[in-house]
């Protein structure tokens, strides 16, 4: 494992699930994380647990908690590595999903990273060195139809992710998206509660055969761990080679070359 000692890794949403698995794996890597939550006390205990250096809590959904995260940020220091993981999904019928929705999965899942990259990746390129990742979904490629709004929000990523790529031309600055499939979170399990309401069954049931159901084309047939979804994170911010892609951590859903 590359030694990331004494650089400074943002990871959005790190309280739970996979952005609190890249976190510990960046800390473990010896990277001075930054956790970020909504929550002050959890953030504060979630920093403390897994012995990350440093803890901002904010609410990347507006502008304006965005420029909070990045006051608070700009005074630790220099952003090195930037992972953008913050993201909600659940079930929504297309027909009765609002403009507001929309505009919430927008302002969170695309405006969020928007916001931080005008920031932190300017830095990067200005000081020739750094990463950023994207955490998008396969759903971003494959849209899924019980959450169109959110495999939007995520193809918008997947393209930001791109474009900012491009910018990166001739530096030793990168940016990647990365595509997890289904992934066993707390949020995992409340969209697992939606779909079970929008079917009519029992959510163990819903589980049991999702992959049959709703996903039959997994190779792996099963949830992927946050740990490999960390691991992945951890080869894009050291791979330099690696840059303008949009890595599939997915088990093979998506069934194309
Ligand atoms: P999760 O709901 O378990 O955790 C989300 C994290 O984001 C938490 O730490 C939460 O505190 C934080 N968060 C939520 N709203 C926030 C806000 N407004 N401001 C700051 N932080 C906020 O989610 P997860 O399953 O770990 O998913 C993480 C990312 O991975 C999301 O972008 C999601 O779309 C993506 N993803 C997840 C899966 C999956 O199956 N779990 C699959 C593909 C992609």
């Amino acid at each position: 494992m590359k030694d990331m000692t004494g650089k400074i890794a943002l990871i959005t949403g790190s309280t739970k699930g996979i952005g609190r698995a890249i976190a510990e794996a960046f800390v473990k890597a010896g990277a001075d994380v930054i956790v970020n939550g909504r929550n002050a006390t959890e953030v504060e205990k979630v920093r403390t647990e897994m012995g990350a250096k440093y803890g901002v809590a904010a609410d990347l959904s507006s502008g304006e908690g965005c420029n909070s995260l990045i006051e608070q940020v700009d005074k630790i220091g220099p952003v090195e590595i930037l992972i953008n993981n913050t993201g909600i999904f659940g079930v929504k019928d297309f027909f009765e999903s609002t403009d507001e929705e929309w505009e919430n999965y927008f302002q969170l899942n695309v405006m969020s990273a928007v916001r931080l990259n005008r920031q932190f990746m300017k830095g990067m390129l200005e000081r020739n060195s750094g990463s950023v990742i994207n955490i998008a979904s396969e759903a971003g490629f494959k849209p899924l139809p019980q959450m169109i709004h959110y495999s939007v929000s995520k193809t918008a990523l997947i393209s930001l992710s791109r474009g900012l790529a491009e910018i990166t031309k001739g530096t030793a600055v990168t940016v990647n998206s990365l595509l997890p499939g289904p992934t066993w979170t707390d949020g995992v399990e409340k969209y697992f509660a939606g779909l079970a309401e929008e079917e009519g069954k029992d959510m163990q049931e819903v589980i049991s055969s999702y992959f049959d159901d709703h996903e039959p084309t997994s190779l792996i047939k099963r949830f992927v761990d946050v740990k490999e979804v960390a691991d992945a994170t951890l080869f894009l911010a050291t791979n330099k080679a690696v840059n303008g892609s949009a890595l599939r951590v997915e088990g093979g859903i998506i069934r194309s070359l």
